[in-house]
């Protein structure tokens, strides 16, 4: 693996590019970009809206050094049903 991309609010786990349907909904970012080569990352957060002045807030990306906390979404990823792709997880 190189590449780990999670895009939560779609329930897609994106492993060097290839996106699998993994439930995310214990997540509350936005997305995980995942470099693991680098071995560094950063959490995503979606803009949303403030209640008091309706201005539009968006949290600062968040950095991550350690995939460790994400590995049973890299496991789901590995075992998500894909048709039409061989099946070449690894
Ligand atoms: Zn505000």
């Amino acid at each position: 693996m190189k590449t780990l991309t999670i895009i939560v609010q779609d329930n897609q786990v994106y492993i060097d590019g290839i996106p699998r349907a993994v439930d995310c909904s214990k997540l509350t970012f936005y997305a995980l970009q995942w470099d693991a080569m680098a071995s560094a990352g950063h959490i995503e957060y979606a803009p949303a809206r403030c209640p008091t002045c309706n201005c539009i807030n968006k949290k600062p990306n968040e950095p991550v050094n350690d995939v460790t906390p994400y590995q049973a979404y890299i496991a789901a990823w590995a075992t998500a049903p894909n048709p039409g792709e061989p099946n070449n997880a690894s």
